[in-house]
């Protein structure tokens, strides 16, 4: 097998690796975007009000901009899952997908949060088949069923909102012991008739046949043993975010949380290694954040292999690269 080799490669292609791989690209690093998909979690929200420059944008839209600006400079893009990464005996990354191997002299993880699972019976079964993790990606798949949603905070409600305006009966199965009834969400979903709590309890078990039937949901309370079986059709799992990170575990330090740690600049414990957006230790998970850190990694990056080519460094990135030159 010949193995490609890249100057840097990015992996994952949302907020925070696409603005890493714009920023390369316009230094004319070769550059390679290994990601699963395009947009990350920004797919999962309809209405972005908070991206500078847009009052109002669909996650999907606003991450279909950023692919097109990045393909313009001449980035190119694999669509895959890296299993692995390690270092050869040249000191050049070595990235595995499921498929490839590839070769690099510089590294930038950006590979996000995906969600987290219930793991609980009949999961991994009826995931794709009942189970969703992205409401507003499956949520018109249910349209005038019964369906269940499981999660805590902000997470559930939010996605509970918008299945109530498809499905003709949402149980919202809270984790919690309290819900903040003040919350402008939950204010919304109590005035809605096709909508019933069950609060302070957690699916046990997704039992069907060829696709999900039932939901075993169990409470979380000492004092009250109550086992409910919900007859639905979908169920949306809410759990929020995890970083997957163990496949860098031994190239790079995480921290208790399994968030990659990195200095202002994206470094991280290793060198030539850098990461950004949600994947790190930062705090504030925002698109626009994300991208702002996407850009310090990638002049990191370049700065990195400059000084490894003996060459100067730079501190911006203002010259002008003309798109019709590539
Ligand atoms: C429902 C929801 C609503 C939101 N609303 C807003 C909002 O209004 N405003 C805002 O600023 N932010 C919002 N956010 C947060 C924002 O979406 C994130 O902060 C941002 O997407 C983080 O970008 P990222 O590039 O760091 O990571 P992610 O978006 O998590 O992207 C990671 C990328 O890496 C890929 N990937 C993961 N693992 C691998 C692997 N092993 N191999 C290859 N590729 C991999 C994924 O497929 C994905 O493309 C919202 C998030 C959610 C879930």
């Amino acid at each position: 097998m010949v193995t490609q080799q890249y100057d840097c490669i990015v992996v994952g292609g949302a907020s925070a690796g696409l603005t890493s791989a714009l920023y390369l690209s316009r230094q004319s690093l070769k550059t390679l975007v290994i990601s699963k998909d395009i947009g990350g979690q920004a797919l999962l929200t309809d209405d972005i009000e908070n991206y500078p420059g847009f009052n109002e944008i669909s996650g999907f839209d606003l991450m279909n901009k950023f692919q097109q600006q990045v393909s313009a400079y001449g980035a190119e893009f694999v669509y895959d899952e890296v299993v692995s990464v390690s270092v050869n005996p040249d000191g050049n990354f070595r990235v595995k997908t499921r498929g490839e191997e590839y070769t690099s002299t510089a590294l930038i993880l950006a590979f996000g949060k995906t969600p987290r699972n219930l793991e609980v019976p009949g999961e991994e079964e009826f995931r794709g088949r009942g189970v969703s993790y992205c409401a507003v990606c499956d949520g018109p798949l249910y349209k005038k069923a019964t369906i269940a949603v499981v999660g805590i905070g902000e997470h559930v409600l939010q996605a509970a909102v918008y299945l109530s305006t498809l499905a003709s009966k949402l149980y919202v199965v809270y984790r919690g012991a309290k819900i903040n009834e003040d919350d402008d969400l939950y204010q919304q979903l109590r005035t809605r008739d096709n909508v019933e709590f069950i609060r302070n309890s957690t699916v046990k078990e997704i039992k069907g046949g060829r696709i999900l039937e039932k939901v075993i949901v169990a409470s979380n309370s000492k004092e009250d043993s109550n086992i409910q079986e919900l007859q639905v059709r979908g169920l949306f799992v809410e759990m929020g975010y995890v970083a997957r990170t163990d496949f860098v575990k031994d190239l790079v330090e995480l921290t208790k949380n399994k968030e990659i740690i990195v200095d202002k600049l994206g470094n991280t414990s290793r060198e030539g290694v850098f990461a950004a957006g949600d994947v790190t230790d930062i705090p504030y998970k925002q698109a626009v954040i994300s991208a702002g850190q996407g850009a310090s990694a990638a002049l990191s990056a370049f700065n990195y292999i400059q000084k490894k080519h003996g060459k100067n460094t730079i501190r911006t990135d203002w010259k002008s690269v003309k798109i019709e030159q590539k």
